[in-house]
Order: C-alpha cells, then structure tokens, then sequence
C-alpha cells in the first residue's frame, strides 16, 4: 500500500487569486496606494500610506497564512504613535475586541483607512484625544520591552509595594520548581518574598543566583526604551548595578566575559488605565574583560499575590475570610475543594477516613502515585498547590462514626460559615444536618446517584427546611428527583464497600455546581446570591437542570 504525501499547504493568495484582487480594488476605492508583494516567508504583503500630521507615512500590512480567518496586521514605523503601537517592531493595536473588530468579509483597506487613520488622526491631536478613542486598557511600560517569553520571573509580595525604603540594592533569584523560570526570594531594602508564595514555586534543592536590583525615577525613562536604554538609565541611576559582575570577573580570571540578572523596577501605568503600578524587568547582563556590557535578554515579571488573584475574580473578593468544612475527599468532595481553592477561600477543613484506591483515578482528582495515602491528606496536598494564599487543612473524621469523630466534628463546626456534605451518604447527611442545626450552621447536601447518571445540590439554613424535607418532598413528588442508573454495577469491590460507576466529569461537573452554591451560600462576596434551595441535574434525558425552593414538609419529624 502506497501513502500518498499530503499536498503542501498554499497560501491564501495562491488558493483565492481573486481575494488579493478584491483588496487591491478596496484600497484603490478608497484612494490608497497599494503595492502587493510576496515576503521571502511566504506572506502577502501590501504596502500603503496615510498621512500623520500632514506627512505621509508608510503603512505596511501583513497577511497571516490563514487570513482571512485571520486578521491582517498592520505595521508603521517604530515609534510613530505613543499608544496603540508595540515600540519594536511597529504593529497597531486596532482590534479591540477580535468578535467585533474583525470579520472574514472585512478588507484590510478597511482596517488601515478607518482604524488606523482614527488612531493617527487622534494620536496627532494628543492625548486626550487617543483617550478618548481608545478601550479602557493601560498601556504598561513592561508590557512594551521585547521579552524572552520562554522564562518569566515570578514576583510575590512585598516586591510590588509603590514606596520602596530603598533605591538599590541585592536581590536573590532562585530557580523554579519545575520550569527553568525564576523567583525573587528577597531583596535588600525591600525584604523577603511572602514565605507561602515561595513555598509553591520554589525548592529548596535548586539554585539561588545573586543579582543586583536599581528602581528608576520617575520620568527617567524613555516612552518605550530598548534593553540597553534600560540598562543604561539603570546605571546613571547606581552606578554599582554591575558591581557583582565586575567582582565575578575579578574572581574568575580565566574568563572573557561573565553574564548575570539586574533587576529594573519603574512606575508604569496599570493595572487599569490611567493607574499606577510598580512594574520589574530583569535583564541578563554579559560584562567582557573590557568593560563592555550587552543584554543577552529581557525577562518579564509575573505577580504572584492575592491582589494580582482578586483581578482576575473582582466578584469572589471576600472569600479569603471564608472557612468552609467538606466533607468526604471522594470524586465530589476532591473537586469541590479544588474549587473552593482556587476561588479564594482561605481556609477549608477537609474531613474523610479512609485510604485512596487507585482505581478510583477514573473520576478523582488525584493520581495512582496517593494509592493507599489517607485521601484528605492527599487532596489537601494538591489542592494547596493551587492556590499559595489558602490553607486546606486534612481532618481524619468519620462522620457518622464514634463518639472521638463527633467530638472532633463539634470543634470544627462553631469555626466554619458553613458545611459541604460530599459523602453521597444518607446517615452522614442526617448526622450532618443534625450538628450544622446545632451549631446554626448552613449545610450544602451535594450527591451523585447511580451511575452518575445525575445529581442534585441543596442547601438547608439552620432555621428553614431540612434534609429530611428534602427527601419526603422527593418521595411524594413535589421535590424533582435526578435520574437514576441502574444500581447492578455499583460495587467493583464488593458489597462491604461500595463504590459506584459513573463518568469522573459527570462529578465534576456536579462539583462545580456545588462550589458555586457554596460560595453563593456563604455571602460574603459580590457574586450573585442564591436563586434557589436546591438544584436537580440530570446528565441524560430531558430536564437537564430544575430549580426551586424547599418547604417544610407535613410528615417531617423535625418540629420546623
Ligand atoms: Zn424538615
């Protein structure tokens, strides 16, 4: 048998002749030059111009193999326009938002008769006029410095602060964890990195580099400046920035040259627009025996802090005073709290009693490498390299079990704002229901049943309907129930511990659900309240999602 090769890909000009001619005749309507060109890459090329302050610059626009499902980019001479334009090689930022600013029936005539000649148009009228244009974005200094993109530098806390008590100084970089990026440990003047940031990135068994640290002054720098700007302004600012360069060379007689990092803190706008931020570029420096200085490399700094997190999530802010107790670390139990962890909650007690079965991996959260380890353990162990800024403590407490689990229970439960019960047990549920009513706790019931065929999330306040309601409703029907699998092949194992089938997603997915209400439930945020009491899922069939509110119900043994 034969394989024929597969064709190589042409490029869009070659497939679509007519398209080239369609964005030519649309730069010749709106009475533009254009002078089409093929780029030794292989691109499309079209050159242009538009006046800019009543002089004409040229404009270049490149099309990508894949236009025009792909945008065009387009290109003017480096430094022409404060904003909107990448300081190195020259291209505009006209597409704002890539499902509006660009469609595969737009031309690129289009884009540089219209977005562009806005912008320069504004650009040349000044600032206020490109602010005005342009969305809600800072344009940060960093941002705008030709990077190595292969490496970052994770920066925690205090090396963000606006007001520094030093200008100059030492600074420690270790390696990281798993990548070849780096970390600041600490720096003279400014201090050590917050210890449970480190503890997440760093090892302890990898390198730490000395390096040398220089904070320019306000206006010192260019608008957009090159690596050696940077340098050089750096060492106008302290002169001894290359002083542990120079020590190594005098050291280490026998070599020509020696490289090594200075860090570069600035003030720069972010991280809205028209805000200030501390802003860090690390350079890696070579130093030759004459004096002579290069970068070899710029490297940008991350922000690992619980500021830099709350960005990202401005609705979840609150929760880092939240404690949340789960109960069960089992295919429910281990993503709720992976959840809760991410989202921000500060400290979650995670109760369970037995040990990891490594078939289990179908649907946990965990690998074969925790067979056997007591699973609270091992979830807590993971999940807390989520997230540096929360603690996730393991509780061996049988729920349900001796008198030793219940009187640990009941030390845990006045501490937390509410419980998550994951054990898709119905005697843990009463036993749970029973102490959060005693405690004036808020119980989320989350479960699974047969074949994770569907699930259900509900919440009892201490004061309102219980679990028991709950259930009589769905016996005598005015409560839905989820859809249930057959029950024949819930017990791989045996009848003494059953274990059910179903797809590790189909958890998952409850799991969400149940982080969700949980933090909904737990009101300490900006995120939207809870619409409902309960919500039934069903993965297969009709109905796939209902939602209501629980009643007391007539036959509950509780006195309500
Ligand atoms: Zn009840």
């Amino acid at each position: 048998m034969s394989v024929t090769p597969a064709s190589e890909p042409q490029e869009w000009y070659q497939t679509s002749p007519q398209r080239l001619e369609w964005e030519l005749a649309e730069f010749a309507a709106r009475g533009l030059p254009a002078q089409a060109e093929v780029a030794s890459t292989g691109r499309m090329r079209i050159t242009t111009s538009l006046p800019f302050d009543g002089e004409p610059v040229e404009i270049l626009v490149i099309f990508p193999f894949e236009y025009p499902d792909v945008e065009p980019t387009v290109y003017g001479p480096p430094g022409l326009v404060g904003r909107h334009q990448t300081r190195v090689v020259g291209n505009f930022c006209l597409i704002e938002d890539p499902r509006l600013d660009w469609w595969p029936t737009m031309s690129a005539a289009g884009l540089v008769d219209e977005d562009l000649r806005w912008l320069l148009e504004d650009s040349a009228a000044g600032a206020t006029a490109v602010a005005g244009g342009e969305a809600d974005m800072p344009e940060p200094l960093s941002q705008h410095i030709a990077v190595d993109h292969s490496v970052v530098v994770v920066v925690p806390d205090p090396f963000w602060a606006i007001e520094l008590d030093a200008g100059h100084g030492r600074l420690v970089l270790a390696e990281a964890f798993l990548s070849n990026s780096l970390v600041v440990t600490e720096a003279d003047g400014i201090g050590h990195g917050e210890a449970a940031a480190l503890d997440v990135v760093t090892n302890a068994k990898k390198a730490r580099h000395a390096a040398l640290w220089v904070a320019l002054g306000v206006g010192a720098l260019p608008l957009w400046p090159s690596h050696v700007e940077l340098l050089d302004i750096g060492l106008a600012a302290w002169p001894e920035l290359l002083g542990k360069l120079r020590e190594t060379l005098k050291r280490e007689r026998k070599r020509a040259s020696v490289s090594g990092f200075v860090g570069v803190t600035f003030l720069e706008e972010g991280p809205r627009r028209g805000d200030t931020r501390r802003g860090w570029i690390f350079l890696d420096v070579e130093l030759d025996r004459k004096g002579e200085r290069s970068v070899l490399r710029a490297l940008r700094a991350q922000a690992l802090t619980p500021a830099e997190r709350a960005r990202r999530v401005p609705e979840l802010v609150g929760l880092a005073e939240a404690r949340v107790a789960v109960v069960g670390a089992g295919s429910l139990g281990a993503p709720i709290t992976s959840e809760l962890v991410k989202a921000g909650v500060g400290h979650t007690d995670l109760l369970d009693y037995d040990r990891f079965d490594v078939n289990n991996c179908v649907r946990h959260l965990i690998g074969p490498r925790w067979a056997g380890v007591e699973k609270e353990i091992a979830v807590a162990i993971e999940t807390e390299t989520l997230n540096p800024f929360v603690k996730v403590a393991a509780r061996h407490i049988h729920v349900g079990g001796g008198q030793d689990d219940q009187s640990r229970l009941g030390l845990i439960l006045p501490e937390v704002d509410l419980v998550v019960d994951a054990t898709g047990s119905h005697s843990a549920a009463r036993v749970l229901q029973r102490r959060c009513r005693d405690h004036g706790k808020t119980l989320v019931l989350a479960s699974l049943t047969a074949g994770s065929y569907g699930g259900e999330v509900a919440v009892f306040r201490p004061d309102g309907p219980c679990f028991w309601c709950f259930v009589l409703g769905q016996r005598d029907g005015s409560v839905p129930s989820p859809a249930e699998g057959p029950r024949s092949n819930t017990t791989p194992v045996g009848c003494s511990t059953p274990a059910f089938s179903g797809a590790g997603f189909d958890a998952t997915a409850l799991a969400a659900l149940a982080a969700r209400t949980v933090v909904q439930a737990c009101g300490r945020t900006s995120y939207p309240s809870l619409e409902s009491d309960y919500i039934i899922v069903n993965f297969r069939g009709p109905n796939p999602w209902r939602q209501g509110n629980l009643q007391v119900h007539p036959e509950c043994p509780l006195a309500h």
